[in-house]
């Protein structure tokens, strides 16, 4: 991680963490040699000692020990939980899409762009949640 980028996620962390003392961190070992990719941690700062941790110290493999870091992302905790449940939708949407052209026959391979990114939340079928008889 060179300069510039840890001034940018220094600049970033201090900004996210003045909304929520729980962040999510998404980084990505380009070490040459080593087979990690994603890594996500996630942070509870209660005592604030992430930002001064992050000016201290470079972001490490906790694998290979690397240095070449990339962060993807640094989000809250509710910013990160509203992605990770936009992205089940996406997932589930395109199941739902993928079946219902197969069982029509269809050629299911390729998806629109609008098709590809709806993460409208699909209607609950009738009798698919049951209510506890009282
Ligand atoms: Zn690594």
């Amino acid at each position: 991680m060179n300069q510039e980028d840890k001034r940018q996620l220094l600049s970033t962390a201090i900004a996210k963490r003045k909304h929520d003392y729980q962040l999510v961190l998404e980084i990505y070992c380009s070490q040459s040699g080593c087979s990690v990719r994603e890594i996500t941690i996630h942070v509870k700062d209660h005592d604030k000692t992430f930002v001064p941790h992050l000016r201290k110290r470079s972001l490490v493999c906790p694998v290979c020990g690397g240095t070449n870091i990339i962060v993807h992302g640094l989000e809250t905790a509710l910013e990160a939980e509203r992605q990770d449940d936009a992205s089940a939708r996406h997932s589930v949407n395109r199941q739902m899409l993928t079946r219902d052209r197969m069982a029509q026959g269809e050629d299911c391979a390729f998806l629109t762009a609008a098709e590809f990114g709806d993460d409208r939340l699909p209607p609950t079928p009738p009798g698919w949640f049951p209510r506890p008889r009282s």
